[in-house]
């Protein structure tokens, strides 16, 4: 069932940019997804989405009333800060089927565009090429990122798990599509699905798929589980087609209060893809250089930091990066007016301070740009 609903606001404003999609602001313009995929934590009690997940659907049917409202800096005392608007992820896929009748997400695109602020779209969909026009026109004036959410590229799986998504074959050729285009486009290979979609053939056939079809990028998480609606929709679909692996499930999921699996898990899932990634040569971050031209000096300066905080910790390495980042976010100026006193900000020491001298004069720097591109 449609629902059409009156929102009161729509953007959600970031505290702190944020380091996996380098985005300031959030929105969901739907809530329900018709995707209806089994793994979908949309489900999950604490978002509230009422209904029947997968079927029904509330469509913010003022989202561009208010987005207009809520970018316009005519209208604010404080304009906003400049960042990216990420649309997509949460409890919704914008360009799910029932936007070829609402057209939300085109709607916004032209408000985005209208008030030159730089755009990043998640979906599962290929009908995001409807709007390539108004994505160029953003990419021109600021830039547009385009990400695909993945759980694998087999489509026998995908059928089973994400029943109303186009096949994954279909997502690689848009994503082909759009590179040929000149977009700057990712992936998010979240979450696999545990023991099926993230064993070392699986990841293998996907990580050579996305080197292929030409991706900027790749980013990874394992599925998490909460219990509730979540848990028992998935397990349902799990029963049914792969009965073997409750017991498996049960062993790594054992009740933590976020529905993450066990630790030990994760580390193995984590290692391995890293490792692909590092053989396939694809930054399992955004590179700098795609957004380094269009966000603040203290965005820039928090995320590149963050990044190489992330990556480190993958290699097994302690890292200080992740407190420098931290600090410079908090900075009420710019952090170019710290230049000749960097290392009195909390967790900024020597080595430190070179890099964000480094990021300030060239938007990037060279220690970075070895770890980002392995
Ligand atoms: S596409 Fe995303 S929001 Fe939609 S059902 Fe799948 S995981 Fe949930």
């Amino acid at each position: 069932m449609i629902k059409e609903v009156k929102a009161k606001s729509l953007l959600r404003k970031y505290k702190k940019v944020d380091s996996w999609f380098v985005a300031r602001y959030g929105m969901n313009l739907y809530r329900g997804c018709l995707h209806n995929c089994a793994y979908c934590d949309g489900r999950a009690e604490g978002y509230y989405v009422e209904g029947e997940f997968g079927k029904d659907i509330e469509v913010k049917i003022n989202a561009s009333e208010l987005l207009q409202k809520e970018l316009d800096p005519k209208r604010k005392r404080v304009p906003l800060k400049k960042g990216f608007v990420m649309i997509g992820g949460g409890v919704g896929d914008s360009y799910c089927a029932v936007d070829q009748k609402f057209q939300l997400a085109r709607k916004a695109l032209k408000i985005v565009s209208e008030f030159n602020y730089p755009v990043h779209i998640l979906t599962k969909s290929t009908f995001v090429e409807r709007d390539i026009d108004l994505l160029k026109e953003i990419k021109d004036k600021s830039q547009a990122i385009i990400s695909f959410s993945f759980s694998g590229v087999d489509d026998e799986i995908c059928k089973i798990f994400e029943p109303g998504v186009p096949s994954a074959n279909e997502r690689l050729k848009t994503i082909s599509k759009l590179k040929k285009e000149g977009f700057p486009v990712g992936v998010f290979l979240m979450p696999v699905i545990p023991f099926i979609t993230d064993s070392r053939e699986q990841l293998e056939n996907s990580m050579k798929s996305f080197k292929e079809a030409g991706v900027d990028f790749v980013i990874f998480g394992g599925m998490t589980l909460k219990q509730g609606r979540q848990q028992d929709h998935f397990y349902e679909i799990l029963q049914k087609n792969y009965p073997d692996l409750i017991d498996r499930y049960n062993a790594i999921y054992k009740g933590d209060k976020w529905g993450g699996a066990s630790y030990k898990y994760y580390n193995t899932i984590n290692s391995l893809f890293f490792s692909l990634a590092r053989k396939y040569q694809i930054p399992i971050r955004i590179p700098a250089k795609i957004f380094n031209q269009v966000i603040n000096q203290n965005d820039l300066v928090t995320v590149i930091l963050d990044q190489m905080d992330y990556i480190l910790k993958q290699e097994g390495e302690k890292t200080p990066y992740g407190y420098g980042a931290y600090s410079i976010s908090q900075l009420k100026e710019p952090v170019s007016a710290f230049r000749n006193q960097l290392q009195t900000l909390k967790g900024v020491g020597p080595v430190t301070e070179k890099i964000i001298l480094e990021i300030l004069d060239s938007g990037t720097s060279p220690y970075y740009e070895r770890l980002i591109y392995g």
